[in-house]
């Protein structure tokens, strides 16, 4: 339920963990081990955290729910580099000439800078998602004064 607020989290540069089908069990665990917050749509899983641990998200929209965490952790450092927003890998700047062939004709011709994926290998570029996710951001920073 929190899938696409995960993505977004992770192209704002935080370091985000999220496996929709991994057991309450296993979330605890690795939210104490790597010292995470967890964040949860679910009310008895978070009061099976220890107090500070976990948070319940309120929200049921994805925009919602980013404004909500936002907000509620003062994420005000939007300055990190952006995240895979697939698999939280961290994304590293690669030649233009060794992407040719792993992105469309047009996104070549139009883009001069392309960052990969360390770990999944996905191709992103400017004037994507992370155009649209950073007008959103800059409207909840104002937002919030
Ligand atoms: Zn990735």
């Amino acid at each position: 339920m929190l899938g696409r607020t995960a993505r977004w989290l992770r192209m704002l540069g935080f370091d985000t963990y999220y496996d929709n089908r991994a057991a309450d069990s296993e979330l605890r665990r690795l939210s104490l081990e790597e010292g995470r917050v967890l964040l949860t749509k679910d009310t008895a899983l978070h009061a099976s955290m220890p107090g500070g641990s976990s948070r319940l998200v309120a929200a049921v929209h994805p925009r919602q729910q980013l404004q909500e965490i936002v907000s509620a952790f003062r994420l005000e450092r939007f300055d990190l580099p952006p995240r895979c927003s697939l698999c939280n890998g961290d994304l590293a700047s690669v030649p233009r000439d060794s992407v040719q062939e792993a992105v469309p004709p047009y996104v070549f011709r139009t883009q001069e800078r392309f960052q990969r994926c360390s770990r999944c290998r996905k191709i992103y570029w400017r004037g994507t998602h992370l155009g649209r996710i950073s007008r959103f951001i800059e409207a909840i920073r104002r937002a919030g004064g």
